[in-house]
């Protein structure tokens, strides 16, 4: 066996996380959730959102029969909301193709929407004891320190490379929960030792061998991409109150926040009575501008001007890309993050956010 997978087994059992709730769980709909949950979000804002939507959708049929705003509503505040929808496809695909069933290879399991190889391996372990290497960026980063190989991971030489050694340093897998074991330590060990700044080494079962380690170079891996600044961008939000409610406009879809439901928004330097006029039908006092509310995302910067208006007339048909809303209320739709705050912060809501249940 490698040296890695030795002394990972070894270390799992007194160092290892082992109280997290899809644990132990061997259902492929909890693993699944848990492992799209965790693609980008740490496990302490996933604990919640996991328990909060498995209590939702406690079964592949019942998120497939659900309507996807439904879903988006549980995910709200969650981000990157491509994965609510991917989840959703996912399961419908299931029951249409595989009778319910979720499909029980790495190979089959990469075809759902929404699922790369790294996930797909690290379902096909945990809920079908499969042999499948996983690459995560925390494993990634393990790697690279511990092989002492340089080069942005992100490109496919080194990529190719990091899968070489992932399913090199696998155990063999003559034990019961082997692999299972094995690969939960490898995430364990990302998430508490091997970190991204200023790594434990010291208390790391990989030291005697880690190229990183012996070489003091370990603040040298990985290799980072060069960052350009990220491209910023602004934007408008009209808040239209009519009667108390706010009116919310449904994002079209593909988009950053497709399906989810945002004040109109409108591009700076359009005049927003005339916009009211002419695109919503709808007569406006005098805009009042708010404070500027700054978001970001992965690949660029959002600069949100709220500005808040006074319905006066409307002849808008809100059909069901429309919506008038208290704002309070708006706090339990599917709506993003930025406009959750913009909320709180000109209604001065306070109450209870639904998904920190
Ligand atoms: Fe990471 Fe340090 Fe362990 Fe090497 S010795 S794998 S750098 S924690």
């Amino acid at each position: 066996m490698s040296h890695i997978a030795t002394q990972l087994i070894h270390w799992h059992k007194d160092h290892g996380r082992h109280h997290l709730p899809w644990q132990g769980n061997r259902d492929p709909y909890a693993v699944w959730l848990s492992e799209v949950m965790l693609q980008q979000t740490q496990v302490n804002t996933v604990l919640p959102y996991y328990a909060r939507f498995m209590r939702e959708f406690p079964t592949i049929s019942s998120l497939a029969q659900a309507p996807l705003d439904a879903v988006l509503v549980i995910w709200s505040g969650l981000g990157y909301y491509s994965r609510a929808r991917n989840l959703h496809q996912a399961a419908l695909m299931i029951m249409r193709d595989y009778q319910g069933q979720f499909p029980d290879s790495r190979a089959m399991i990469q075809k759902l929407p929404g699922i790369g190889r790294s996930t797909a391996a690290a379902i096909a372990v945990f809920a079908f004891s499969k042999r499948e290497a996983i690459l995560d960026g925390n494993v990634q980063r393990i790697l690279t320190r511990y092989f002492g190989i340089a080069g942005y991971p992100g490109e496919s030489s080194i990529k190719n490379l990091l899968w070489e050694k992932a399913e090199e340093v696998l155990p063999v897998t003559y034990r019961e929960n082997q692999i299972e074991t094995y690969t939960q330590a490898l995430m364990d060990l990302g998430a508490t030792v091997c970190i991204r700044h200023t790594p434990f080494c010291k208390i790391c079962p990989l030291q005697q061998h880690c190229v990183a380690f012996k070489e003091k170079r370990v603040e040298q891996f990985p290799t980072t991409r060069l960052r350009k600044p990220l491209p910023k961008k602004e934007a408008v939000f009209l808040l239209l109150m009519q009667h108390q409610k706010l009116l919310l406009e449904k994002r079209p879809a593909p988009g950053i926040w497709g399906e989810l439901w945002c004040p109109p928004e409108i591009k700076t330097g359009v005049d927003p009575v005339s916009y009211c006029q002419h695109q919503l039908g709808i007569t406006v006092q005098f805009p009042v501008e708010l404070p500027i509310l700054d978001h970001q995302f992965t690949h660029f910067k959002l600069r949100i001007h709220p500005q808040l208006l006074h319905v006066v007339s409307s002849t808008l048909n809100p059909h069901n890309k429309f919506i008038w809303i208290k704002p309070s209320d708006a706090l339990e739709q599917a709506i993003p993050a930025p406009v959750r705050e913009l909320l709180k912060q000109t209604f001065l809501l306070d109450k209870h956010d639904p998904n920190k249940d």
